[in-house]
């Protein structure tokens, strides 16, 4: 079976553990493992969740370079998280040495669209801006887009 190196990016709030929870049935431990079926071909997910704010940055690096492909989560009522997220781009690009990465823009807790300050728009043109990279809004809370995360990337690897 083949494995992917999933890393799931934001700051905290955003609802990185909640993202996963849904998608692996449980509280994920530091690593949770997942088997999952996308486009008919079984594949084992392993997920590592971080804040991206560790001190060490040989961690940091460590885990930017082992990592196959990205979801950089914000908050649709948070836009400090929004802006948390260019920074961390740069230093994938940067550990990675490449810009062809696999990686997903995620505009997570959309069901609070009555507490939104970031527009679906401005996801749109930040994903634009980030050369053409994929781009959806989820939600934890009412299972919206939440497997498409990761199906999305699992693609994207698969197409490197
Ligand atoms: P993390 O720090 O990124 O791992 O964030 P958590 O997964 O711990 O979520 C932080 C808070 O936001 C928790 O209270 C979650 O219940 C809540 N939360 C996470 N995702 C959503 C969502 O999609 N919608 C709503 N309404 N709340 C969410
Ligand atoms: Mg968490």
């Amino acid at each position: 079976m083949r494995e992917y190196k999933l890393v799931v990016l934001g700051s905290g709030g955003v609802g990185k553990s909640a993202l996963e929870v849904w998608l692996v049935g449980h509280l994920p431990d530091i690593v949770p493992c997942i088997a999952m079926e996308v486009d008919g071909q079984q594949c084992m997910l392993e997920i590592l969740d971080t804040a991206g704010t560790e001190q060490f940055t040989a961690m940091r690096d460590l885990y930017m370079k082992n990592g196959q492909g990205f979801a950089l989560v914000y908050s649709i009522t948070a836009q400090s998280t929004f802006n948390d997220l260019q920074d961390l781009r740069e230093q994938i690009l940067r550990v990675k040495d490449t810009e062809d990465v696999p990686m997903i823009l995620v505009g997570n807790k959309c069901d609070l669209d009555e507490e939104r300050v970031v527009g679906k728009e401005q996801g749109q043109n930040l994903a634009r801006q980030w050369n053409n990279c994929a781009f959806l809004e989820s939600s934890a809370k009412s299972k919206i887009n939440v497997n498409e995360i990761f199906y999305d990337l699992v693609r994207q690897i698969n197409r490197k």
